[in-house]
């Protein structure tokens, strides 16, 4: 990670979610490298957040292109077939604005008081 006005960079075991700043600036730093799994790993990618899918069995990480958990190495459940998988030539046509009742909803902002 880098450092974006001072050019410093560290490297460390991010967590993915969480930001990390510079110690001295403060600055948000920008992650510049990320480091692919390591030779025995049966996975070719990257270990990166876009590329991880989450073990039904052990709620640990795995790599999407494999089918049995890295972690506990039982068979995960199939990835639902989402943006890559499926053509979207069918897309279902919109339904024509049809008049729907205005009903005000009655839900309240607040939570209910407790205690
Ligand atoms: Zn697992």
């Amino acid at each position: 990670m880098r450092t974006p006005s001072t050019g410093r960079e560290i490297i460390l075991e991010a967590v993915a979610g969480e930001t990390y700043v510079d110690r001295d600036t403060g600055e948000e730093l920008e992650v510049v490298a990320r480091l692919l799994p390591l030779a025995p790993s049966p996975s070719n990618l990257p270990w990166a957040v876009e590329n991880l899918r989450v073990c039904n069995w052990c709620d640990q990480f795995a790599p999407r292109d494999l089918n049995d958990c890295p972690t506990c190495g039982r068979r995960m459940t199939p990835i639902p077939a989402d943006a890559g998988q499926t053509p979207a030539s069918q897309t279902a046509p919109v339904a024509a604005a049809e008049p729907a009742p205005a009903t005000p909803a009655p839900t309240d902002p607040t939570p209910p008081a407790a205690g």
